[in-house]
């Protein structure tokens, strides 16, 4: 059997409309919408051996993030549109586990892409970029000639179990991915969950749900994170209890600063954060119930010293400190970033494709919603005007970019009727609504002129929070 480094099999040759690198969540929804609005042939290429990407490896205890009734490919239902009866997300609608993501994609794959006759599907293959991928198992080199290239991998997620902890730890110490608590057999004098991101939060709940007290578990937190309500983020409004407790009435668009939206923000109920007395310096698109954050901050033992640098026999070293720790005590680590904020490039270019968010933190719907533009619109310069990425969020600040992002993309978007006729129709998208009854013109016009107005002063603020910062 030749092996890749020692001289690839002889090349094959295959052609497709559409090479599209990546098998994940962004590779299914695009492919999706080529299925549905075109007649185009795709060749697909994943280094996994089934579709779904990250949510192959994800720990086994995840669920979305977000309701199944807007994640997936746009042509078919992921769930049945339940309210959750028990748990935490108790009262909201049903979230999906990875297992049911990665089942809804391999049915996606096997029911109507493969018997379509025009998806060609290559797991267990590597893209080496320049027109060709290789097998992981047979070194066998396949040569495609297409007429453009998806590149879906851009987003770079990581998740823990894909990489070692990035700090060393002792020998005798024992520092897991989260994917392994659900291996824990015998009790551990303390759980240390290291990063406080959606993943330890996740790992936080899953500790408390299971048995640990408040008090077995250690959260070293480096930054704080405003985080958003999944009680707000529903198909549908949803009963006031499970809102967040609004204690001001205030229009965030009438904030003086960027300290004072904050402020609104989290009094209109739109963020919340574990810590009342501490500001959030991250903001990454987590969401949460009430619930969940209730039982995070019964976590009194929280340690702010900054990113962890080693895990030594007897203590954990941070940029600010060190708290001691033991042999029995289980580290977890939660420190991998998901999604990074990468750098946008601009989507369509020549014949290369590049998927990127193009509203906020919706990975699934903006593939569908470049894919419908790929099908429906000409001209390469109106395709990137349509889809100006909105990269991942970061830092607090980053509501600002990503928010305004989002406005003046939805402000483009709502002046192409095609387009809002497809986000009316589109499941993955909860967020355009068709017009009212007994208006005749489309109802948008009139949020066309909400967005404006909020997208002009999310700029006001923040250049002047950009000017502070040269200041300074
Ligand atoms: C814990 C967690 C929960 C989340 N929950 C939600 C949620 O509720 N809602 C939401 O909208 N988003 C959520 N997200 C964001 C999520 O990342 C996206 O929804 C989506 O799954 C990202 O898919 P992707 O296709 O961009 O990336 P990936 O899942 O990383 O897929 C990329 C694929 O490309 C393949 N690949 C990479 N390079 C190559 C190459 N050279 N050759 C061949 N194949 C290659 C990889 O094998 C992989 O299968 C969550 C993320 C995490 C980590």
């Amino acid at each position: 059997m030749n092996q890749p480094e020692a001289g690839h099999l002889e090349a094959e040759c295959l052609e497709a409309d559409y090479l599209v690198v990546g098998a994940g969540a962004m590779g299914m929804a695009f492919t999706d919408v080529l299925m549905t609005e075109t007649n185009a042939t795709v060749i697909m290429v994943d280094r996994n051996h089934k579709p779904g990407g990250h949510w192959t490896t994800a720990y086994p205890f995840v669920r979305l993030h977000q309701p199944s009734a807007f994640y997936g490919v746009n042509s078919k239902p992921l769930g049945e549109n339940k309210i959750d009866q028990v748990g935490f997300n108790k009262g909201l609608y049903e979230l999906a586990s990875a297992q049911e993501v990665v089942s809804y994609f391999e049915q996606v794959m096997r029911e109507q892409f493969l018997p379509s006759g025009r998806v060609r599907y290559f797991p267990m293959s590597d893209y080496e970029g320049d027109g060709h991928f290789v097998s992981c198992i047979s070194g066998e080199v396949t040569k495609v000639k297409a007429g453009k290239i998806v590149d879906s991998t851009y987003m770079n997620v990581t998740v823990p179990s894909m990489r070692p902890p990035p700090f060393p730890v002792a020998d005798s110490m024992t520092c897991l991915p989260l994917n392994d608590l659900v291996k824990v057999t015998t009790p551990k004098e303390g759980y240390v969950v290291i990063g406080a991101g959606k993943t330890g939060m996740d790992a936080c709940l899953f500790l408390l749900a299971n048995g640990a007290s408040a008090d077995d578990i250690c959260w070293i937190m480096s930054r704080d994170s405003w985080i958003l309500n999944r009680a707000n983020l529903q198909p549908e409004l949803i009963t006031e209890e499970l809102a967040s407790p609004r204690t001001g009435e205030r229009n965030q668009w009438d904030a003086k600063d960027t300290n004072d939206l904050f402020d609104i923000l989290e009094s209109s109920g739109q963020l919340l954060r574990i810590d009342p007395d501490v500001k959030p310096t991250m903001y990454r698109c987590a969401t949460v119930t009430m619930a969940e954050i209730e039982a995070l901050r019964s976590i009194k033992n929280v340690v702010r010293m900054g990113h962890v640098t080693e895990i030594t026999n007897s203590e954990i070293t941070l940029e600010e400190g060190s708290i001691p720790t033991t042999a029995n005590v289980l580290h977890i680590d939660c420190t991998a970033d998901a999604l990074a904020t990468r750098p946008s490039v601009p989507v369509f270019s020549g014949n290369q494709l590049t998927l990127q968010t193009v509203r906020t933190c919706q990975q699934v719907f903006s593939a569908a919603f470049i894919a419908f533009v790929e099908a429906t619109i000409e001209e390469e310069d109106e395709k990137n005007r349509l889809c100006t990425p909105v990269p991942h969020p970061d830092s607090d600040i980053d509501w600002l970019r990503t928010t305004l992002g989002t406005m003046q993309n939805g402000g483009i978007w709502a002046s192409v009727p095609k387009l809002q006729q497809w986000l009316m129709k589109s499941r993955l998208d909860p967020f355009t609504q068709p017009p009212k009854e007994g208006e005749s013109t489309p109802g948008f016009a009139e949020n066309v002129g909400d967005m404006l107005k909020g997208a002009i002063r999310v700029n006001e603020l923040y250049t002047q929070w950009l000017g502070k910062q040269e200041q300074a």
